[in-house]
């Protein structure tokens, strides 16, 4: 099972001590080797994190990347190669809220394909609104953001996808089970050789419902993965 933690635009250099206690808590989790963790910090933190989880099974990725695999003048932006050289082995792409300042499915695919190249692995995230979900459109925009943004993309297995509906994101609601369920099956089946993930809201309470859906591979988890007590007990309940 992945853990995903998505700091967002949240944490400076005093919030790595935070994670002394999940390296604690992870050197004596009995089911260690049946987890992946990947903290995803402000790019600011990724050299510093990953050096402090040298000694330890958990991974630094970014939020997100400039579609140009070389250096260039492109004022505020990162490449691949940089979080490369910084520590990050892994990049999500296509988050929604990157995707709500205007990141289109053709960007995304350039993105992705970057990152492939760089020897980045992706964090694929795709989801509906909440007006595409009333419309009963959440297979079809689905559908449209995988095809557009695996476009030409040959090597698919380095590649997680993160369904994260953008109606749950921050909102504290979560699909009902079933609803989830179905979702998850309809991608599995597109996406026969890519772990599915589940993103939008999850927290130490929702995970005991969550955990019911037996075809999910893991969270990536927002608000919650800032608090390390809270990002434990997620992980200690998905497996109670
Ligand atoms: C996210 O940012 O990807 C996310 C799932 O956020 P939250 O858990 O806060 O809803």
């Amino acid at each position: 099972m992945y853990f995903i933690a998505n700091w967002k635009m949240f944490g400076g250099v005093n919030s790595l001590n935070s994670l002394d206690k999940v390296i604690k808590f992870i050197k004596s989790f009995k089911k260690k080797k049946l987890i992946q963790i990947i903290y995803c910090p402000p790019n600011t933190l990724i050299n510093l994190m990953s050096r402090k989880f040298r000694n330890i099974n958990i991974n630094v990725g970014s939020q997100n990347c400039h579609e140009q695999k070389d250096y260039g003048p492109y004022t505020g932006s990162v490449n691949c190669r940089m979080l490369k050289n910084a520590g990050a082995k892994y990049v999500i792409i296509g988050h929604s809220e990157v995707r709500q300042s205007g990141e289109s499915n053709d960007l995304i695919n350039k993105k992705i394909q970057t990152a492939i190249k760089s020897g980045l692995k992706v964090i694929f995230c795709v989801g509906e609104t909440i007006q595409q979900k009333r419309k009963k459109l959440t297979k079809k925009v689905l559908s449209k953001q995988i095809k557009l943004g695996l476009n030409n993309v040959k090597n698919k297995k380095n590649i997680i996808i993160a369904y994260e509906p953008v109606w749950s994101i921050g909102t504290g609601i979560i699909p009902k089970p079933l609803e989830l369920l179905k979702t998850i099956n309809f991608l599995k089946k597109k996406l026969k050789y890519n772990k599915i993930l589940y993103g939008g809201s999850v927290n130490s309470k929702n995970i005991n419902q969550l955990k019911s859906i037996y075809n999910l591979d893991g969270y990536l988890i927002g608000g919650a993965s800032q608090d390390p007590k809270k990002f434990i007990d997620i992980i200690k309940k998905t497996y109670i």
